[in-house]
């Protein structure tokens, strides 16, 4: 059996970009424990959103698989779908199967609604997806494979039970040590250490989890492989709770703490769960990137979407990392939009983490993830959304559209601003001068620099537009070509911070 699996990485950076080797773990996963299978013959694709239908098509052109699966996320759903309907008309003989945490938690709807996909696996896909091919193979009984939604032959839609968790990792092969891919000319890779999550945020599909563990023998083994690849820039951790392990926390980052590692470790850090021995060791990685979920400061929106956070832990854990280690990138998540939330509200945990002066910012408009609680309890909380993903919510009981339009826009602002370095020390410099004045947020500048800004028709939403769902952090597309557009922005923005500086000095 020929297969062939297919991944949409969410947007191109400049690391992904110089992709060799598919860098999908969960897709070289699959097509190491494919190759078992008598006959099966495996390949993986990675395409970018941003790369057009028609051109995906036409480098699949010549198609001779059995079976095209899918990685489905939020981002690339919409993509995936039409592809998928494409290859469907054009090989009709050929298997579509769709996987991921966009396709799982809603695995009826997704077959009743589109007639082209076969099968949709729910949940961890590893055992299910080697049944999968065993039982079509040998022409078995779909109705054997736990996990696995399928459209059976007189077209009605089959949901088999549930799979349990899988309770050993050990089972799964690592890409790493397999010695089959080779990563040599990869300058982007990805590791996971741990599945699952201890928390039970309302917002989010990984909520509680069972956590389990890749056994931290082979976890140092990769570890050791990967410091030895030539072009690696950057490793991306993906595991949602890295420190709620602290021993193997521990292991973790001293087996990165090597001279021989010359890329850059990104990880996804719970505040919750780290003290100070770890916020020295994390203090000793140099040249990385520690990404915080603050999501919001407000006690009552943390209540109602379940994520703990104590602002003054929060704060004084991140001093600490600073004043240890001044050169760490720090970047902070905040959403938008969520349960409970409201403008004033969403303004003040924005002040808040601008306080805290990290080196850039996630800010996202709440997304109703399927499987996840929120997405169950919708109606409760009035969230008004399209049913199609990316699923922003445009509103809801306590943060009406045009509210949601307000933070959207200061949300995208504050990422740009932040993404032109020299725009950003200007601003830092006229907040702490404008402070020793009289107390100011940093959000009111920002808001008297969009006022200033629009007034002189400089529109700099346009990328947003243009990069939908794909991400906020393309915003090189603003001035893409547009020499006159940049070089008016610059204009105005020196005029602005003249004029407040001017109006500082009057008072
Ligand atoms: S947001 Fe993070 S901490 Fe909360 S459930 Fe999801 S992965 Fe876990």
């Amino acid at each position: 059996m020929r297969i062939l699996l297919i991944s949409i990485a969410a947007y191109k950076t400049a690391r992904t970009a110089m992709l060799k080797t598919p860098a999908s773990l969960s897709l070289l996963y699959l097509k190491i424990l494919a190759k078992k299978q008598p006959g099966a013959f495996v390949e993986v694709r990675e395409f970018f959103l941003e790369t057009s239908v028609e051109n995906i098509i036409g480098s699949l052109d010549g198609l001779d698989h059995d079976l095209v699966g899918f990685s489905c996320y939020v981002w690339n759903m919409k993509k995936v779908l039409e592809l998928s309907r494409y290859l469907k008309q054009r090989y009709p003989s050929l298997k579509i199967l769709l996987g991921g945490p966009e396709a799982g938690p809603v695995a009826e709807k997704i077959l009743e609604r589109n007639g082209h996909i076969d099968f949709v696996i729910r949940g961890e896909a590893e055992q299910t997806f080697v049944e999968l091919l065993d039982t079509l193979n040998r022409q078995g009984d779909l109705n054997e494979i736990t996990g696995l939604s399928f459209r059976s032959d007189n077209g009605t839609i089959v949901n088999n039970p549930e799979r349990p968790l899988m309770e050993d990792l050990s089972v799964i092969p690592s890409p790493y040590l397999d010695g089959s891919i080779d990563f040599s000319n990869n300058a982007y890779l990805t590791l996971e250490t741990s599945r699952g999550c201890p928390m039970r945020c309302r917002f989010c599909q990984w909520s509680y989890k069972k956590m389990r563990y890749f056994p931290i023998g082979r976890v140092l083994k990769e570890i050791k492989i990967l410091c030895s690849l030539p072009e690696l820039q950057s490793l991306y951790i993906v595991d949602s709770s890295i420190f709620y392990n602290r021993q193997r926390a521990l292991e973790i980052l001293d087996a990165f703490s090597v001279p021989e590692r010359k890329f850059s470790v990104y990880f996804e850090i719970d505040m919750n769960f780290i003290d100070e021995e770890i916020i020295e060791k994390l203090a000793k990685l140099q040249g990385c990137k520690f990404s915080f979920g603050l999501q919001t400061i407000d006690p009552e929106v943390s209540r109602l979407i379940n994520h703990r956070i104590d602002p003054d832990r929060f704060k004084n854990n991140l001093s600490l990392l600073r004043k240890k280690s001044p050169a760490a990138r720090i970047s902070l998540d905040l959403i938008h939009g969520l349960p409970g939330d409201n403008l004033a509200s969403y303004k003040k945990t924005l002040d808040f983490a601008m306080s805290l002066f990290p080196d850039s910012f996630y800010l996202y408009p709440f997304i109703l993830l399927v499987g996840s609680e929120f997405y169950r309890r919708r109606d409760e909380f009035g969230l008004e959304f399209e049913d199609e993903p990316p699923r922003w919510v445009s509103s809801s009981n306590s943060f009406p559209g045009p509210d949601r339009e307000e933070a959207r826009k200061l949300s995208y602002y504050i990422q740009f601003f932040y993404n032109l370095p020299m725009a950003r020390k200007a601003m830092d410099m006229l907040w702490i001068s404008a402070n020793r004045l009289r107390p100011i947020g940093h959000v009111e500048l920002y808001e008297s620099l969009i006022v200033f800004l629009e007034e002189d028709r400089i529109d700099l939403m346009a990328a947003w537009e243009d990069v939908g769902a794909g991400g906020y952090e393309r915003f090189h597309l603003v001035f893409k070509d547009n020499k006159e557009k940049e070089n008016a922005f610059w204009g105005m923005f020196g005029e602005f911070i003249k004029k407040r500086s001017r109006e500082l000095v009057s008072k």
